[in-house]
């Protein structure tokens, strides 16, 4: 990794300490990216901003201080792995539908010694059917348009939780087309968060999304079904 990292850089609410184990998790990333695919940014500067910079943002958001947070569709731990490194008391589920990447992150969380971090892998709307309703909050990044995210998310997160969506700073019209599946699925936008990653001119916006009442039994429906006919 470059200095980036250890030299002040602000890392959103986090403990300056945690950049070591940061740096630790970047250079497992790009170790193992020789060998399987979890990541087209290869720069230890851009992976340092871009990816963990990029997940700390998440903070602005949320305070999740103790919450128990799930990451659909984490790949290689974007942005639940950071997020537990810089606060260890998040209760944290990386879910992701691959396995080879949840492998992978296992390694990690057992190179880190990350503790309360179940790896689980599976497909969001599966998984929901065992653990509706279970979670203060969801987050995801670049997994799926917020019509079928919402799907995917939302039906796991408690009434009174909040579902972040990354997102960039063009998805108005995308923000706007998913407001009836929102509302369907028991959720109501709060609020957008535009952010620029720190040390860069990048920027990209969270969409806080609260639940406010419970998700129909009926969703999350099969995926075939969500992406043919998306709320
Ligand atoms: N969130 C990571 C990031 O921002 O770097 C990974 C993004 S990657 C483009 C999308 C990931 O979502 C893939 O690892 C894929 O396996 C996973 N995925 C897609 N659909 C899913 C689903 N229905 N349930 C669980 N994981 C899913």
């Amino acid at each position: 990794m470059g200095p980036i990292l250890q030299t002040g850089l602000p890392l959103v609410g986090a403990p300056l300490s945690c950049g070591e184990d940061l740096e630790r998790f970047a250079a497992m990333l790009l170790e193992k990216n020789q060998v399987m695919n979890l990541t087209a940014i290869t720069e230890p500067d851009q992976v340092a901003t871009l990816h963990l910079l990029d997940s700390l943002a998440v903070w602005q958001g949320a305070d999740l201080s103790g919450k128990s947070v799930i990451d659909v569709g984490t790949g290689a731990g974007f942005p639940g792995v950071p997020l537990k490194i810089a606060h260890p008391d998040l209760r944290l589920t990386l879910l992701d539908s691959l396995n080879k990447r949840v492998d992978f992150l296992r390694e990690v969380c057992e190179a880190l010694s990350l503790t309360h971090v179940d790896c689980v892998h599976g497909r969001a709307e599966e998984f929901a059917a065992d653990h509706r309703e279970q979670y203060d909050a969801a987050v995801s990044r670049a997994v799926a348009n917020l019509r079928t995210l919402s799907e995917l998310c939302l039906p796991l997160v408690k009434v009174g939780g909040v579902f972040l969506a990354m997102k960039s700073t063009d998805c108005e019209e995308e923000l706007e087309a998913a407001k009836p599946a929102i509302k369907l699925l028991g959720g109501k936008t709060e609020r957008v968060v535009d952010y620029t990653i720190p040390t860069t001119e990048v920027v990209h916006r969270l969409v806080v999304i609260r639940k406010l009442s419970p998700t129909p039994a009926k969703y999350p429906r099969r995926f075939a079904q969500m992406k043919k006919q998306p709320l």
